[in-house]
């Protein structure tokens, strides 16, 4: 399986984008930029809908 590892920004772990999945394709077009593991993202989502919802 060809993927890519990635730093998570927030949590600073490697994780892996594999072939075929959107998040391959971004860090292709996007090899300088850094973002979040499926891990932290969720987390942040889960947070935003808490305080959207009060
Ligand atoms: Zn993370």
């Amino acid at each position: 399986m060809i993927y890519y590892e990635i730093e998570c920004i927030t949590c600073k772990q490697l994780y892996k984008a594999a072939e075929g999945t959107a998040l391959y394709r971004w860090y292709k077009e996007h090899p300088n930029e850094r973002t979040m593991c499926p891990d932290c993202s969720q987390k942040i989502e889960k947070e935003a809908q808490k305080q959207f919802l009060g």
